[in-house]
């Protein structure tokens, strides 16, 4: 795939990653740019993150909100047409910064952050694009609404906190085949009536492609190995 194709820079990375994805889109039968590449850029700095933007890059992936925002309100004034995904679990306590500097958030898991996002989002007039984040590998230790908690926790964000939720979102168990949940997560998203399927990495986007991804994060596969945490 494209991960293994003999690239060492972030520009030429970045644009084997997008001909891959076009590639995926084809063999899917897919319209072609119909797929989001979300550049997950989480713990490179800036001068790793500029070669992406001056190749046209402009949506761009965080899973921490304090390191988005020390990193890109500097970009954003020379790039302002970015769009900022968070990624990352978010705190109901970070839901006014959440608010304040990203354009979609994929992991609202719990009514709670709807709560917290319902109430930024009318403060500070703003609204995000929303997906709720499903742990589809039902793993104890990951973020994300249960399954068969999905539909309820659909209808609280409607009915009860008045957000438009967009689709949803999962990240699969490292040890499994990754196609049985990005079948589960499609399933659950017909099931609701949404459009949005943020799945698919560096690994499986290909895959997720196949299943109906609407936006695949990739970050290793443009940015390069990331130190271990
Ligand atoms: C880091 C991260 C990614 C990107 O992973 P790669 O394997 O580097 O492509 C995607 N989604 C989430 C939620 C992440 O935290």
């Amino acid at each position: 795939m494209s991960t293994t194709e003999p690239t060492d820079d972030v520009p030429s990375r970045l644009a084997a990653t997008l001909k891959a994805i076009r590639r995926a889109e084809r063999s899917a039968g897919r319209a072609e740019g119909e797929v989001t590449l979300v550049a997950v850029s989480k713990t490179f700095p800036a001068e790793d993150i500029e070669p992406a933007l001056q190749a046209g890059q402009r949506v761009f992936g965080e899973n921490r909100v304090q390191e988005a925002k020390a990193k890109w309100p500097a970009l954003r004034e020379r790039y302002t047409d970015v769009e900022l995904h968070l990624i990352g679990p978010l705190q109901s306590n970070k839901a006014d910064e959440a608010v304040a500097l990203f354009d979609v958030i994929h992991t609202v898991d719990r009514p709670k952050i709807a709560q917290a996002l319902a109430r930024e989002m009318r403060e500070q007039g703003r609204t995000p694009r929303l997906f709720v984040q499903v742990n589809t590998g039902e793993e104890p230790q990951k973020a994300g609404v249960p399954p068969r908690e999905v539909d309820a926790v659909l209808a609280a964000c409607r009915d009860d906190y008045g957000l438009t939720i967009e689709g949803l979102m999962c990240i699969p168990p490292v040890d499994e085949a990754p196609a049985p949940h990005f079948a589960l997560l499609d399933k659950l998203a017909r099931r609701n009536g949404l459009k949005g399927l943020s799945m698919g990495m560096s690994s499986d986007f290909a895959e997720a492609i196949a299943l109906g991804a609407t936006h695949v994060r990739v970050g290793s596969a443009i940015f390069g190995a990331r130190p271990k945490p």
